[in-house]
């Protein structure tokens, strides 16, 4: 049983962060209470917001295996060993993600996620969930948070000696900070929305495409992907811009919309079955990336996850990120509690926190943005995939001297600011290795070598097995 703190704390949003994290204070005792604006997924079918299913890496499970809940999660989880590239002819084209099979990201359920994130909490930890309660208003000087109630339109007030904000990219409990004098924000919006559509299963079950392997059809300045769901679906995501000659707001109906398919997707039309429906009835979410400081308010108030580091989506490591946001937090309380036996000094604990995370998400939300454009524009280009069998090359034969970033990104955790700094050294090196390089076989290894060892062996060995 958890020790018994006198404290309790209240938890702005019940999303994937604010549920693990609700986990992780219980856990050391303190009375947690969640206030979410959504009614309780696991009794009302709605939609869980965001993506339908998502990627989890290494920095994800390992925060799900400090409370005992990896297992359980990747039980339904299907793993993604490479990006499968389909061209607008049909060909295949696979791309291993890791060194070999171990090495893969797992396509899970957003939904299912978070309600066995919940029930946890709820159940083995006693925290208490409270639903349709939208945060509209708050006081940090007296630690008031006004809730008005999504069905009766109630108000009411709670107060709170520490509130922490997992609201969200759109947080409420961001925007209450961003009135004090010293806030500095970044909000960028990306000018692409996304939208789902689904390839059922095979009729008597099975996969309609290869399972393990996230799909994309790279097409330059838009694409789409695919990620499997345990029940033998796809998941597909059309990232497409708002405005312009190819974008959603071009596409105004049936006979464009089915043009546009046939012109860019031909082999993803006979799989969706509800193109039609889906296409025009699904929302179209909005992306943003959000960079901002501080995330506290002296000792009362802290954010963690998309409320204080919104990214894109394209490195899949939003979540990954707000649940090691978690993990590094409890690290630091737990520090503060063997030491003091309580938190003497909950602003020293929330700034140190803060700090030590920014380089980091602000590192993770670049490398995200960057590969938006590998994505779906370079993963065609011919000069890119030489690119990528030098570095598999690199990877094989000096496995301690040169790992991926996207290895040190989704295999590792190594601070993201570091896997940032290494990859900008490592793309040096490639660009040298391969200016006049035709085939990936004629790689000059004593080159690659000399230009490792200058380069890379000493930032390799500084990390020395460094987490964030
Ligand atoms: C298309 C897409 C694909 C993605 N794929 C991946 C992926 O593969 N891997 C990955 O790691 N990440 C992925 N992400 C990112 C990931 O979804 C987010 O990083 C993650 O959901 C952040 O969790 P969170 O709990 O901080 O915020 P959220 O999941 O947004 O949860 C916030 C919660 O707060 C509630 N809330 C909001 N406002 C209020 C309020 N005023 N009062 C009370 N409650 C409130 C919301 O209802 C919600 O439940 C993806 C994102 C998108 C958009």
């Amino acid at each position: 049983m958890p020790k018994q703190q006198k404290e309790s704390v209240i938890i702005v949003g019940a999303g994937l962060v604010g549920s693990l994290l609700s986990i992780y204070l219980a856990r050391k005792g303190f009375q947690v209470s969640v206030y979410e604006r959504r009614p309780d997924m696991r009794k009302e079918t709605i939609s869980a917001g965001r993506s339908i299913n998502l990627a989890i890496s290494t920095r994800g499970i390992h925060a799900l295996e400090r409370v005992g809940l990896a297992e359980k999660v990747l039980a339904t989880a299907i793993p993604m060993q490479g990006r499968m590239m389909h061209s607008v002819s049909g060909e295949l084209t696979f791309q291993r993600y890791g060194k070999d099979d171990s090495e893969h990201i797992n396509s899970i359920s957003r939904g299912e996620l978070n309600k066995i994130l919940m029930t946890e909490a709820e159940k083995t930890y006693g925290v208490k969930f409270h639903f349709c309660e939208n945060a509209t208003a708050a006081d940090f000087k007296t630690g008031a948070i006004t809730f008005k109630h999504e069905r009766t339109g109630a108000t009411r007030t709670v107060n709170a000696s520490k509130i922490f904000g997992t609201d969200g990219s759109a947080s409420a409990i961001r925007r209450e900070l961003e009135k004090q004098p010293n806030y500095r924000t970044s909000q960028v919006e990306l000018s692409h929305g996304y939208k789902e559509l689904t390839i059922p299963e095979i009729e008597g079950g099975g996969f309609q495409m290869e399972r393990n392997a996230l799909h994309i059809w790279p097409r330059g300045s838009f694409m789409l992907i695919a990620l499997p769901n345990f029940q033998g679906t796809f998941t597909c995501t059309l990232f497409l811009p708002f405005e312009g000659p190819v974008s959603f707001a071009s596409i105004t109906d049936e006979a464009k919309m089915m043009s546009f398919f046939k012109e860019q997707f031909p082999d993803v039309i006979p799989l969706l079955p509800n193109l039609k429906e889906e296409f025009f009835e699904n929302p179209t979410g909005r992306m943003v990336t959000v960079k901002s400081a501080p995330w506290s308010y002296k000792d009362r108030v802290v954010l963690l996850g998309d409320a204080a580091h919104a990214i894109v989506p394209f490195f899949g490591q939003g979540m990954n990120c707000g649940f090691e946001d978690c993990e590094i937090f409890d690290d630091m309380l737990t520090e503060a509690l063997e030491q003091e036996g309580s938190v003497q000094n909950w602003e020293k604990l929330f700034t140190q926190f803060w700090q030590s995370r920014k380089p980091n998400s602000d590192a993770i939300a670049d490398m995200a943005a960057e590969n938006f454009v590998e994505m779906r524009d370079k993963v065609g280009d011919p000069k890119f995939l030489l690119m990528k069998k030098v570095e598999k090359i690199l990877n094989d034969n000096f496995p301690k001297d040169y790992v991926s970033r996207y290895g040190l990104v989704t295999f590792s955790q190594v601070p993201y600011s570091a896997a940032y700094k290494i990859g900008t050294i490592q793309n040096g090196i490639l660009d040298e290795l391969c200016r006049d390089l035709k085939q990936p076989e004629n790689l000059d290894l004593a080159l690659a070598s000399k230009l490792i060892q200058r380069e890379l062996s000493h930032v390799m060995g500084e990390l020395n097995g460094s987490k964030n």
